[in-house]
This record gives C-alpha cells, sequence and structure tokens, in this order.
C-alpha cells in the first residue's frame, strides 16, 4: 500500500503555494465549542474521558471550557488539569478581570481570552467602541501573563472586522505578550480563496508567530477553509471531533487531520488509528449521532453495495476505497442488499468455504435482492420521528419551561 500523498503529481505542481508549519499545533475545542451545540452537555467525567482520549493520539491543547460559566464548568476544568495528561489544558475567558482570575483559579496553564472585532459585534452586542475593545483585551492580556499563563487572544468575526482595526488591536496585544492569535470566521463565510487573501494580509500586517484559526461551517467550507490557512502557515488548527459546535459546528477534527495525513503527506503526530474511538466516544457522550455519509467515520464511510463496486473493492480496495478503513480504525463492510453482484457473493460463500454453480448463484442472487426489495421502512420511519422529535427543538419543552415560570411564583398573562 503507498504511504505517498494520493495526489503527489498535482501537489508537485502546487508546493510553491504550500507552507505548512512544523510542527501543526492541533488545538481542540469539542469540549467548548462542541459542548456549546444546542442540547449538549458534557459533566466533568465525561470531559474527562474525552479529553485523555484526544491527549492519547496526540492532540496538544484542549479548550476543557470556560470556568465562569459554572461551578460544575470550573470543576470540569480542574479535573482536567488534576489528570496530568500530557495535552496542555486551556480555559477560556471574556477580557473581563473575573474571568481572567477564574481562568487563573483553575489551574489551567493555556489562557485564551475573546472578544469580539467586528462592526456589528461591537455596535449591536458589546456597544464598545474600538478604543475600549482594544484596551480590554491588552487589559486581559497582560493579567494573564503576569499570574505566568500561555495566553491565547482571539476575536470572534475578525474575518468581517474592519483590517485596520485587527492590525491595530493584534499588535498591541502581541506588544502586551500574547504567545498565540487566532483569527476566527465565526459565521463560516470564508471560501478558502478569500480566506487565504485575508490570511496572507493579516500575516503581512500583524507578523505572528504562532497564530491559529477558528472555522465555522454554516456553508460547509469548515474544514477546505482550515486546510486553505494551514497551507498558508498557520500553525494551530481549532477543531471538534465530528464536527460538533455552534450552528453547522467547527472544522471536524478527523477531516482536518486525515487530510493532512493523507492528502497532503504530511505527519501529523496523531494516532489516526484511534479517531473512530472517539468519534464514537464523542456520539456518545454529545448525544448527536453523526450521518452514515459523514466522512471518514460515517457508518458508509468504508461500506460497499453496488455489484461494480464490490467487484472494484475484491480486486484491489484503491479502485473504490482512497485510504485503508484500518488508518482511522475501522473495518471495510461489504453490504448484501439490492444492489449486490455476483462477486461479493461470492466472496461471502467463501467464509464458510462454500462455493455454488451459476444457476445457484443466480438463485441466491435473486433471493436477496427480492428480499431487500421487500424490506418495509416502518422501523425506519418510526426511528426518524423519534429524532426529529428529540433534534427538531433540543433542550427544555415549552411546558417545562412554563412550568418553572410557574413554580417560581412569576406573574404570566394567561393566553
Ligand atoms: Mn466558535
Amino acid at each position: 500500500m503507498t504511504e505517498r500523498p494520493l495526489v503527489e503529481d498535482y501537489h508537485e505542481h502546487t508546493s510553491s503555494e504550500r507552507h505548512f508549519a512544523e510542527p501543526i499545533v492541533f488545538w481542540d475545542e469539542t469540549l467548548r465549542d462542541g459542548e456549546q451545540m444546542p442540547g449538549v452537555h458534557f459533566s466533568p467525567e465525561e470531559k474527562l474521558r474525552i479529553a485523555e482520549l484526544l491527549s492519547e493520539i496526540g492532540v496538544s491543547v484542549i479548550n476543557a471550557g470556560i470556568p465562569v460559566v459554572s461551578e460544575e464548568e470550573a470543576r470540569a476544568v480542574r479535573r482536567l488539569v488534576e489528570a496530568g495528561l500530557k495535552a496542555k489544558v486551556l480555559a477560556a475567558a471574556r477580557t473581563v478581570p473575573a474571568d481572567v482570575d477564574a481562568v487563573i483559579r483553575s489551574g489551567a496553564t493555556h489562557l485564551a481570552v475573546f472578544i469580539a472585532a467586528s462592526e456589528v459585534h461591537l455596535r449591536y452586542k458589546l456597544a464598545m467602541s474600538q478604543e475600549q475593545v482594544l484596551a480590554a483585551a491588552v487589559a486581559a492580556v497582560t493579567r494573564g501573563k503576569e499570574a505566568g499563563l500561555h495566553v491565547a487572544f482571539v476575536t470572534e468575526d475578525t474575518v468581517r472586522a474592519p483590517l485596520d482595526f485587527v492590525e491595530r488591536l493584534y499588535r498591541a496585544v502581541l506588544d502586551a505578550g500574547a504567545d498565540r492569535v487566532v483569527v476566527s470566521d465565526t459565521v463560516g463565510i470564508m471560501t478558502p480563496l478569500t480566506f487565504r487573501w485575508f490570511l496572507k494580509e493579516f500575516q503581512r500586517r500583524v507578523q505572528p508567530k504562532d497564530w491559529s484559526v477558528h472555522c465555522h461551517n454554516d456553508f460547509g467550507l469548515a474544514v477546505a477553509n482550515t486546510l486553505a490557512a494551514l497551507e498558508v502557515g498557520v500553525t494551530s488548527p481549532h477543531t471538534c471531533v465530528n464536527g460538533l459546535g455552534e450552528r453547522a459546528g467547527n472544522a471536524a477534527f478527523e477531516e482536518v487531520a486525515m487530510a493532512l495525513e493523507s492528502l497532503y503527506g504530511l505527519k501529523t503526530g496523531l494516532d489516526t488509528s484511534r479517531l473512530y474511538e472517539v468519534s464514537r466516544l464523542v456520539e456518545d457522550l454529545a448525544g448527536v449521532p453523526i450521518a452514515p455519509n459523514k466522512a471518514l467515520v460515517g457508518y458508509n464511510s468504508f461500506s460497499h453495495e453496488a455489484g461494480i463496486h464490490t467487484h472494484g473493492i475484491l480486486k484491489h480496495t484503491l479502485t473504490y476505497e482512497p485510504i485503508q478503513p484500518e488508518k482511522v480504525g475501522r473495518r471495510r463492510q461489504m453490504i448484501l442488499g439490492k444492489h449486490t453482484g455476483r462477486a461479493a457473493v461470492v466472496e461471502k460463500l467463501k467464509e464458510r468455504r462454500a462455493v455454488a454453480d451459476d444457476p445457484l448463484l443466480q438463485a441466491l442472487l435473486h433471493e436477496i435482492k427480492s428480499r431487500t426489495e421487500a424490506g418495509g421502512k416502518d422501523r425506519l420511519v418510526k426511528l426518524l420521528q423519534e429524532y426529529r422529535a428529540l433534534f427538531e427543538r433540543p433542550g427544555l419543552s415549552d411546558e417545562e419551561f412554563w412550568k418553572m415560570v410557574a413554580k417560581l411564583g412569576i406573574a404570566t398573562e394567561s393566553s
């Protein structure tokens, strides 16, 4: 099996355009942005289980959460710190002294302070001027540095902020000692080319040594944009297992990792054979099912049913699979169904050392196809109905909410 990049010839023609950092520092956001996904909640123990596995896989930085959010959240951060993981434990804070102090108290060695940068956020959300944002940012970074923390400075909505302000703000926090700076595409509006342009402009103006990107998937481009950023030389991608996160989620960890390993032929240092394991763990603990056709970790990613495909796979797996499933900790599956062909049946019979002549094979194929075609969809429809009831409106029901309101004696107008 080849270990070469999968499109090596094309890469030769484009190599002058790529400037990957060495090493690439994976920064996991599953426990922070991923947990902010509607309906998702991890207990401190669950956060620890996910963090331990990510750390074993080789993720470098794990954002454990925002300690000021709740007592439980602060406890989760401390749990991760006390576990002595190989990965650095990071905790996040608004550029507010109390938030930063909560991170300092948590024992996390890494702090990420964040504030919004775009006009629409400053005017409507923060009601702050650019000068006030800049002052708050510098003060928070300084507070973190004085406490001896590794400090990352993050702006929300960086790509929609005026570039001159971005330049002034990031230069100021770097002067204040920020160790790493993060550029965010908070509402997922970049394309690989526009993001590349933005980041090169950012690089020219700010000259960051250690920089991250935080990409959202509103248009399905989070992974593509993250890869575009890494090609420019960004050192640290923010990712979430299974692409969890606010709205359409963040760049999927497994997809970014495997694109680097298999498409570019880079050594990420990650144990990719455990990607499926961490995907399943996060699926279980987040309670968010992944789509069957999800890249790499979806049920169908290495499954074959169609006759032409199974025939090809049985001759040589590279015909219809870009990589070996074992590379992400999976196994190939041959599915017997409506589209099954002779080759798959012959192969299946071998499992019990059986052979069948042509008429018997035809009869068996006929049985398989008619059984599948006759199969009702009742179970699936029932499952989908339950799934929709859960996911169309996660969180508290209206009924539960109004019961709480009544219990606390809050007067309402009855409708
Ligand atoms: Mn986010």
